[in-house]
């Protein structure tokens, strides 16, 4: 197995993790009801996706934690 001949410097594991980081996700603003929502996604808070409705009933907060669960 191949071993580290030298411990890596404090400066060196920060630079490299300099490229760590979040990936913020697509968010657009709904044309429906104008919250952010996901881009090519239905919105979760009225249900709309291209100017139809596709979920007749919007995903109340209970519901979803029903679904996490
Ligand atoms: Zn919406």
């Amino acid at each position: 197995m191949a071993v580290p001949k030298r411990r890596t410097s404090k400066m060196r594991k920060r630079k490299r993790r300099t490229h760590f980081k979040l990936a913020i996700p697509g968010m657009v603003v709904c044309d429906n009801c104008g919250e952010m929502k996901l881009a090519h996604r239905v919105c979760k808070e009225c249900g709309h996706y291209k100017g139809r409705e596709i979920i007749k009933e919007p995903i109340t907060e209970e519901e979803e934690e029903s679904t996490e669960a």
